[in-house]
């Protein structure tokens, strides 16, 4: 019987059938296949062989070549790929990729020849480059079955200098001296890169090296480039800790990030002293090299991540595979790396909001690896300043080991008793007692920029985005306002356009330059840097000890930490607070511990300005035993969201409905509500539609819609009625919705 061969693309569309042509060995499942697209080819992987009926064969096209012999991904991942996509409601080759970092796009040499015995006027007697044929020749001679197709990886080539000739007596008077250095210079190293780096080398003139080629003693060639070579890092020392997580924990949550690392050390030797390799993945580059760092030189370590180059990539995936037992530190694209023998899965910063990735299947990475830890039945081991509650459920708290939290000490300044906006006098005078001892500060403002509006005293006019329903961010020193979520820009206008009053300023939130501003005025001749995404400053002389104050974003988070710094000031503690997602405070507390990050070998005092000083959550980060505290907070947290129908309770999706015309997205949003009510009955709960909370967006107006999956029926079921829709709006879904504003703006 006929094999059909299923292949998933990585395009956004389900898996498609091919036809194994009869003379060609079977594939095995996870390898790579390269089958006719359009009018060319593309490479995908084989999830799927089966036997069908001949009748049903004629309706496939042929594969046209294998790969790879063995699986370039584990057969064991493929039905993980399927349930990622059903679980994300996307299509399974959009998961591929997004997971898959490499492999999918090599250079292919595509050859075609006719059949024999056909007559086509075209030379195809022999096999040929698929150049010879326009797009639509090959379309049909494919469909008529007049052509047979190969393809092969073109391997990456180098172009080199090499030496043709020997030195010879015409080479040796005194006007050709450089060209005879150059040339003994060239057969002594054999290869270069190219004639100025001869010349570099050999300390000659570039002229010289072109006459040696011109005059056939060298010659470019090229030749298979060699194999990349993979980054290294600058070993750390871990810090020591008394406490060491052992076999029964799942968690290690409290103490400094470095901490948590060194009490999993045991656990990594132990899996590895066990023949078994384990998958360390974390949210972020920096805590990627960090990690890196920590681990190199204790044990065998591969890293990969998204910095890495194709050829580094693939040279990655190759050699894992053959590898002995090894730690393997990653992003979420290592998701899918091919380690025979997994022991267990370790997420780090495991409830890092940059886990939820922005596009595609927009997954939530911690839980695609809780999930893949199951689906392989292998231990996971989840790590955090604060767990997530679906990271504390998933694992039971009786697994978790708690450091001890770092020691705190907590200002609080009300806000809404001081005239010195944005500055409290509080701060103020903190911020002259560092400046008088010489010593180091950081402030963390919510935003860049100047503020987050500017507007009009006299009226309520705002400086809105035309695009988006935002106002425009302020930038005094470039003289500009800006929307950052669309890009949008333009410059300060002189007036009023609503009542031509000519004061215009800063309106609501300060951002770093305002409080740049207003620090230089009350600390004069004190340093002052700042650190956002529109202005980094080099922070070297904070590094070695000088004194001096930085006014940055939460980007100051990834940057290394500054030594005794002896105030951490957040200017304004109300922004994240205010936003509408049911994480808001954990990201709050989250973010409060991050803090002690920023200088792990000092206790700064850390003063917080706010409108809301009775906030709960304040008392929380006061307390004396934060252990117990954490634990009061995350049960307390974890009764809300099973009261309220929230993860981990019931699963949320967000479905979004988003058109030009802001009555189409409203009556699309309603229809698709409507529709849902009816297919879900009491299996879930819709809740909506609203506006969404930036109504307007890059010219478009959406409204969204929540269904809760109260039963655990699953999204695949419920949400059949939005993957049926086809009408006038565009519909996206996002399975486990985290809208939490960032505090770097
Ligand atoms: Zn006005
Ligand atoms: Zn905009």
């Amino acid at each position: 019987m006929p094999t059909a061969v299923s292949v998933l693309l990585p395009l956004p569309l389900p898996a498609f059938s091919y036809l194994l042509p009869f003379e060609q060995e079977k594939p095995v499942l996870g390898a790579r296949v390269v089958v006719p697209w359009q009018a060319g080819v593309r490479t995908g992987i084989v999830v799927k062989l089966e036997e069908i009926p001949a009748t049903k064969a004629l309706e496939l096209k042929e594969l046209i070549y294998p790969l790879d012999y063995e699986p370039f991904i584990l057969p064991e991942l493929l039905s993980f790929i399927e349930n990622l996509a059903k679980t994300s409601i996307s299509p399974p080759g959009q998961i591929l990729a997004t997971l898959l970092p490499t492999g999918l796009n090599e250079t292919l040499i595509h050859e075609v020849k006719a059949i024999a015995g056909t007559q086509l006027e075209l030379n195809l007697e022999d096999w040929s480059g698929v150049e010879k044929l326009s797009p639509g020749q090959l379309d049909f001679l494919r469909k008529q079955g007049l052509i047979l197709e190969r393809v092969r990886i073109e391997e990456a080539k180098l172009r080199v200098l090499i030496p043709y000739k020997k030195p010879d007596e015409k080479l040796k008077t005194k006007a050709k001296a450089n060209q005879l250095q150059a040339l003994e210079w060239l057969w002594e190293v054999e290869t270069v890169e190219s004639g100025a780096e001869l010349a570099r080398q050999a300390d000659v003139p570039e002229s010289s090296v072109r006459t040696l080629v011109k005059n056939g003693y060298a010659g470019y060639e090229e030749i298979t480039a060699p194999p990349p070579v993979l980054p290294s890092y600058v070993p750390k020392t871990l810090p020591l800790t008394k406490l060491y997580a052992s076999e029964n924990h799942r968690a290690v949550t409290g103490g400094y990030r470095a901490e948590r690392l060194a009490a999993l050390i045991p656990i990594l030797q132990g899996d590895l002293k066990r023949g078994k390799s384990v998958m360390v993945i974390v949210p972020e580059q920096f805590i990627l090299e960090e990690t890196a760092s920590y681990l190199q030189g204790l044990m065998p370590l591969q890293v990969l991540s998204g910095e890495l180059t194709d050829a580094q990539r693939k040279r990655f995936w190759q050699e894992l595979s053959q590898h002995e037992p090894l730690i393997l530190v990653g992003t979420y694209l290592a998701m899918l790396a091919p380690l025979r023998q997994l022991g267990r899965i370790v997420i780090l910063e495991e409830a890092s909001s940059s886990y939820k990735l922005q596009s595609g299947p927009r997954l939530f990475v911690s839980s695609s690896l809780r999930h893949l830890a199951q689906h392989l039945t292998i231990p996971v081991m989840l790590s955090d300043s604060l767990l997530s509650p679906e990271g504390l459920s998933h694992v039971g708290e009786a697994q978790c080991l708690y450091l001890p939290s770092p020691e705190r000490r907590l200002h609080v300044a009300d806000l809404s008793q001081q005239t010195n906006w944005p500055l409290s006098s509080e701060l103020i005078q903190v911020l002259k007692q560092v400046q008088e001892r010489d010593r180091r500060a950081i402030l963390l403002a919510p935003r860049r920029g100047f503020s987050a509006a500017l507007g009009c005293s006299d009226c309520t006019w705002l400086a809105e985005c035309p695009n988006c329903d935002l106002s425009l961010r302020y930038h005094q020193d470039k003289r500009q306002l800006s929307c950052h979520q669309c890009g949008y820009s333009t410059a300060i206008p002189l007036e009023c356009p609503n009542c031509h009053n000519v004061n215009l300023g800063a309106m609501r939130g300060a951002g770093t330059q305002w409080i740049a501003k207003e620090v230089s005025k009350h600390l004069p001749g004190f340093p002052i840097y700042r650190y956002d995404a529109d202005e980094r400053d080099t922070l070297s002389p904070l590094l070695e000890g000088e004194a001096g104050v930085v006014i940055g974003t939460t980007a100051l988070l990834r940057h290394a930490p500054l030594p005794d710094v002896s105030l951490i000031g957040l200017t304004l503690f109300d922004t994240l607070l205010g936003v509408s997602d049911f994480r808001a405070e954990e990201e709050t507390l989250r973010l409060w511990l991050q803090l002690a990050e920023l200088s792990p070998q000092a206790r700064p005092l850390t003063l917080i300005q706010t409108f809301q000083s009775q906030h709960p959550l304040l008392e929380f980060m006061a307390a004396k035993d934060a252990e117990k505290a954490m634990k009061f907070f995350l049960e307390g947290v974890l009764e809300r969201r099973k009261r309220f129908h929230y993860p981990p309770f019931a699963e949320v999706a967000k479905i979004q409905v988003s058109a030009k015309q802001e009555m189409t997205a409203q009556r699309e949003a309603n229809w698709l509500a409507d529709a849902l009510k009816l297919h879900v009955k009491d299996k879930g709960e819709v809740v909506g539609p609203s506006a969404a909370p930036v109504t307007k967006l890059k010219g478009l107006y959406s409204y969204q819609l929540f269904v809760r999956d109260l039963a655990h029926k699953g999204f695949e079921t419920l949400l059949q009625p939005v993957q049926a829709y086809a009408r006038g709006a565009r519909v996206r879904v996002d399975v486990d919705p985290r809208d939490i504003g960032r505090f770097l703006d």
